[in-house]
């Protein structure tokens, strides 16, 4: 091999086998972000030995920061909300405090070309379309309160919900064009992808799991004032040496007791692996033996969404002057939500900006400077002809990103969850899965990613230390 990684594309023979080191441990974890993370520390705070096999050469996934001009920018995940009580723990365990979201002045909406702005926190809709919106919102909270928090499933209506999209479910719900444009531009950001991309199983059971959808609309309430990557890097630095980075699986070879996860260059043999990572990333891994077919057929389908967020400074934040809170909903354009995300007392402004579903496919296609145009045209359709002229224009393609490959989460098609749902959470012999998207608990958000990790580390305690 001459010192060069032998990269894996099938099961190696049986001399290139013997050509990597191997390392025995007790349990493999698969992937760094904040479900591996917190897998692993459970698993050290019961003496259990591990090692924390991780692709990129950072920890954290889909929570990624830079410092840029000497201002911590988050990339990634950025808000917490004070009903997520394991991110609210960790970040007190690790040292971390968080800074509330701006939120004082009007938010606009451009809605089929309707634009307002509403200082009351009820949006500036006419009387009829304001009715529906509360009409939805009630039949929603009641498909909530009636769907299998842990087996959606096994829901009595999974069937019927399994079978629609939510595109479909809206248009035979909502019968006014304003309320539901609105529904429209709030589940598009929050679900990252176009109505038609999902079951209505799946939304609802994504909506329930955060404890409906008006808990939803806490979730952006705080930020992490240290920038959100400090998180895992904390928590990375707690593991040690236990951390692998620049080291992609490719391969995993089990028995009814065992496990081997090959990387390019070692083996590491245990008793349990959990594979801390989107579905479809696990999908890409080679088994030997081959998984069981549902399980692979779920990988097959559950895609992750389309998402790029951009990170636009400005010499202050000139929105507040004209009475706007920098929040903004727009289903014309590309982008469909911005929050002023401004530090306190450091007199610049700072606008962040998420492009979903479409809008970010279409953005991703074209060249940056075309892009960064498109982008602030946006934001200048709430905030006027300032918006054109910032100090700093940030951006990140998370579809283009080689280990994430779209964002925030996967989301799911009709008639999947239903055949092959199980198979999301369900062990394989000795291989555990974890990720924000096998989470019951605010599925998609970093909480949900936290509850899979330590979900998933109590199983595999169960099963070695029963
Ligand atoms: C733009 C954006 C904004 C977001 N905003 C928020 C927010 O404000 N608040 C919030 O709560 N959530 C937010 N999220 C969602 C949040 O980031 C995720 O829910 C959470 O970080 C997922 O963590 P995870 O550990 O499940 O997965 P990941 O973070 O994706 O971690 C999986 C890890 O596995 C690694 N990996 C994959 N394959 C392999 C392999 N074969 N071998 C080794 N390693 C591998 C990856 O490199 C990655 O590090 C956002 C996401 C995005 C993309």
């Amino acid at each position: 091999m001459g010192g060069r990684a032998l990269i894996l594309k099938r099961i190696p023979t049986v001399e290139e086998k013997s050509l990597v080191p191997r390392h025995q441990t007790e349990v493999i974890v698969v992937g760094a972000g904040l479900a591996g993370l917190t897998a692993a520390l459970e698993l050290m705070s019961h003496q259990v030995s591990f090692v924390l096999l991780e692709a990129r050469d950072r920890v954290g996934g889909r929570v990624y920061s830079r410092a840029e001009d000497g201002v911590v920018v988050d990339y990634g995940a950025q808000w917490v909300s004070s009903k997520q009580p394991r991110m609210t723990e960790l970040l007190r365990r690790f040292g971390l405090t968080t800074t509330p979201t701006h939120t004082e002045g009007r938010v606009f909406y451009e809605l089929l070309g309707r634009r307002r702005a509403s200082a009351s926190g009820t949006p500036p809709l006419p009387a009829p379309s304001l009715l529906d919106v509360l009409r939805l919102r009630k039949r929603l909270r009641d498909l909530e309160r009636r769907i299998d928090l842990q087996a959606p499933w096994k829901s009595k209506e999974a069937e019927q919900w399994d079978a629609v999209t939510l595109r479909s479910w809206l248009d035979r719900t909502m019968f006014s064009k304003y309320g539901k444009a609105l529904y429209e531009v709030i589940a598009e950001e929050a679900l990252c992808g176009e109505l038609g991309e999902f079951s209505l199983l799946d939304a609802v059971w994504s909506s329930a799991s955060c404890g409906g959808h008006d808990e939803i609309l806490t979730a952006e309430q705080r930020w992490i004032a240290e920038g959100a990557q400090a998180l895992p890097e904390r928590m990375a630095a707690a593991l040690g040496d236990s951390v692998r980075l620049n080291a992609p699986v490719r391969a995993v070879e089990w028995t009814e007791h065992s496990v081997t996860v090959r990387t390019d260059r070692e083996a590491w043999e245990g008793k349990r692996a959990i594979l801390a990572m989107p579905p479809t990333f696990a999908g890409r891994i080679l088994y030997d033996p081959a998984l069981p077919y549902l399980r692979d057929q779920l990988t097959q389908r559950a895609g992750q969404g389309a998402v790029m967020k951009f990170i636009v400074a400005f010499e202050k934040a000139f929105w507040r002057d004209a009475g706007l809170s920098g929040e903004a909903y727009m289903d014309q354009g590309p982008i469909r939500l911005t929050m002023d995300s401004s530090l306190p007392g450091r007199g610049k402004g700072v606008l962040t900006a998420l492009a979903t579903g479409k809008g970010a496919r279409t953005l991703g296609l074209l060249r940056r400077e075309e892009r960064q145009a498109v982008v602030l045209r946006s934001l200048s359709v709430p905030f006027g002809a300032e918006a054109l002229r910032p100090i700093a224009f940030h951006e990140k393609d998370w579809m283009s990103d080689p280990w994430s490959r779209g964002g925030y989460a996967a989301h799911i098609p009709p008639g999947v969850l239903t055949q092959l749902g199980p198979a999301l959470l369900q062990p394989v012999g000795p291989i555990h899965w974890a990720g924000t998207e096998t989470a019951t608990v605010w599925r998609s958000y970093m909480e949900g990613a936290v509850q899979s990790g330590e979900r998933a580390a109590a199983e595999v305690l169960r099963a070695i230390r029963p």
